[in-house]
């Protein structure tokens, strides 16, 4: 196998340098952005990781002056954006490297949005055209170095803060979001551990997923997301099996990016449920994803059918229908060692009235292709909390 073979420079949604060791394109990328002085912001985890490191000391060799951030939650909050604006104009920063997993990433996009707003963060909050009030002048630039292969917030237009006074995560929107550039290197993936290469692994799956099955037209969307399914398909099962599997680890983060580009269509009940039930009990969303997968499928069964029947031949299946593609999940999901209900994560049914009410309100809850009510998004968690398929 030819590593180079995944060496390319794509333009498509944004700037994207793809390929094995393309992390030593960091300095130049920051450069071409005319930043002088980039505020790196990553997870705590990741802070003192030689990869973090290396990448800050590469950046002062090219003459930059780097500063570091990493005081942020695996859901990050409000407090953690506003505490990484402070940073920024501490440090006299003027431009954003958003390091990380999918919580570095939100965090670093919020971070580059907020540092020239004077409204509160939740004024952003994408409904309606609260967008519009945005400064965008007052935006500074972002590069997006993703090391997880799942969120593709790095090709994202929105951040998800968690809002902890309301115990809600909130989408901040803004088109300028979307990073100016992106650096997709599969060698920062590598050391992610099975299960979370796992859970991040099949929320880049539900993106693909549930932009597919959206309502709306949008073919090219629809055509991203099918290709994206099928190399998760080849691909997750042996990044989580062999870590080290550089193929397999290029494959996933190429795919991780196309789950999102292509949800730009709409998302569906998956997330309209892990986001009320991550904001509630600080779960991580991929693994709520992967959990609510086949209960959110065949709560749709009726109008995705045909859609899921053309996937399956897509993918080869032996049953190329609905049932043979649920039996796949689900396979998919024991391979992978994903629990099978909710309740085996510590969540039980005491909130079930109002997480399905949160879901109903939820965002990603308008490009379900059924409109689910509060009672139906309550009926679907209590099924995954009991696993009751
Ligand atoms: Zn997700």
């Amino acid at each position: 196998m030819e590593l180079n073979q995944f060496t390319a420079n794509w333009h498509y949604p944004t700037a994207i340098r793809a390929g094995i060791g393309r992390i030593e394109d960091l300095p130049a990328a920051c450069q071409e952005l005319g930043m002088t002085s980039p505020l790196l912001i990553t997870d705590p985890g990741l802070a003192d990781l030689p990869m973090v490191q290396t990448a800050l000391i590469n950046c002062q060799k090219a003459g930059l002056k780097c500063g570091i951030f990493s005081q942020i939650k695996g859901n990050p909050t409000g407090d953690n954006i506003s505490d990484g604006v402070r940073a920024f104009k501490g440090g006299e920063h003027d431009g954003v490297i958003a390091f990380g997993g999918g919580s570095a990433l939100d965090a670093g996009k919020a971070v580059a949005l907020m540092v020239g707003q004077d409204r509160p963060i939740w004024d952003f909050d994408d409904v309606g055209d609260n967008w519009l009030k945005v400064n965008a002048a007052g935006m500074v630039p972002v590069v997006a170095v993703p090391t997880t292969s799942g969120t593709g917030s790095e090709v994202g237009r929105a951040s998800v803060i968690t809002d902890s006074n309301n115990h809600i995560k909130r989408i901040i929107f803004h088109p300028n979001m979307l990073p100016a550039i992106v650096i997709l290197d599969p060698q920062l993936s590598v050391g992610l551990p099975a299960k979370l290469t796992a859970a991040t692994g099949l929320d880049a799956l539900s993106h693909a997923l549930e932009a597919y099955c959206a309502n709306g037209y949008h073919p090219m969307a629809e055509g991203i997301a099918l290709e994206g399914i099928r190399l998760i398909k080849e691909y997750l099962p042996r990044a989580v099996e062999d870590g080290c599997d550089l193929e397999a680890r290029a494959q996933m983060m190429t795919a991780s990016t196309m789950g999102s580009t292509a949800f730009q269509r709409g998302l569906g009940g998956m997330h309209a449920l892990a986001h009320p039930i991550g904001a509630l009990y600080d779960s991580h969303h991929g693994l709520l994803n992967a959990i609510l997968m086949p209960y959110v499928l065949k709560a749709n069964r009726s109008a995705i059918e045909a859609k899921l029947t053309r996937l399956s031949r897509y993918l080869a299946l032996e049953d190329a229908d609905f049932d043979g593609f649920l039996e796949w999940i689900l396979t998919l999901r024991k391979q992978l060692d994903i629990p099978h209900s909710l309740g085996e994560i510590g969540i039980d049914a005491d909130r079930v009235v109002e997480i399905g009410a949160m879901a109903e309100q939820d965002p990603s809850a308008g490009g379900n292709p059924i409109m689910l009510n509060a009672q139906q998004y309550a009926d679907i968690f209590l099924s995954a909390v009991h696993g009751d398929l």
